[in-house]
């Protein structure tokens, strides 16, 4: 009898990861669609779920900003077999190509992609926090994401669905262009 000598196969164990996309500048929504597509071709990454889009004004340091033109966010579910700091390199690179400047503190972009949770992971420091320490009050990153799983929970935190953010009226589902 032969031995049939299995080919060596790499272990890759995938984590859920849940990123949010977001952009004020230019053509929001092409943006967003062309990310969602990067973030697919993403080696070692697959997407699950996209959100719908929320619209809603821009938040600056000092608070609402009216006059800064409005946000288009999404939410998405991917399944990673790299790991946190590899992701935010990736998508780090899909912001520079769409043109990302970094310049003031939360200020306006034409694409600015975070990772809201990774798997259970928790972790603070200067390169990368998990989950995303805002992302409990953020209604434009809650909503879209109960959006497509009702049952999420954050890390250390709970469930999204009970958060007062999942309840906020400030955030509008845009269905499309011509709700704008
Ligand atoms: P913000 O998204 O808060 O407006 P930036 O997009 O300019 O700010 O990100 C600033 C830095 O935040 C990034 O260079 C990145 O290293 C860091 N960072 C820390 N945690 C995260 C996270 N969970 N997702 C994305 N970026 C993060
Ligand atoms: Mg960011």
């Amino acid at each position: 009898m032969r031995v049939v000598k299995p080919k060596p196969q790499r272990l890759q164990v995938s984590q859920r990861a849940v990123l949010a996309l977001g952009s004020n500048l230019g053509d929001r929504e092409a943006t967003l669609e062309a990310a969602v597509r990067d973030i697919g071709a993403i080696d070692g990454v697959h997407v699950e779920s996209v959100s719908s889009l929320v619209e809603s004004a821009a938040v600056k340091p000092s608070g609402v900003d009216r006059a800064a033109p409005s946000y288009l966010n999404a939410v998405m579910l991917v399944r990673s077999v790299i790991g946190p700091e590899q992701l935010l390199d990736a998508v780090n690179a899909i912001e520079d190509r769409h043109g990302r400047v970094r310049e003031e503190r939360w200020g306006d972009r034409t694409l600015d992609i975070d990772i809201i949770a990774f798997d259970g992971v928790q972790r603070a420091d200067d390169r990368l926090t998990l989950p995303h320490p805002r992302a409990a009050e953020r209604a434009f990153v809650v909503q879209p994401w109960l959006e497509i799983d009702p049952a999420a929970t954050l890390p250390g935190i709970g469930p999204v669905a009970d958060l007062p953010a999942a309840s906020d009226g400030s955030v509008r589902r845009v269905t499309n262009r011509d709700d704008r």
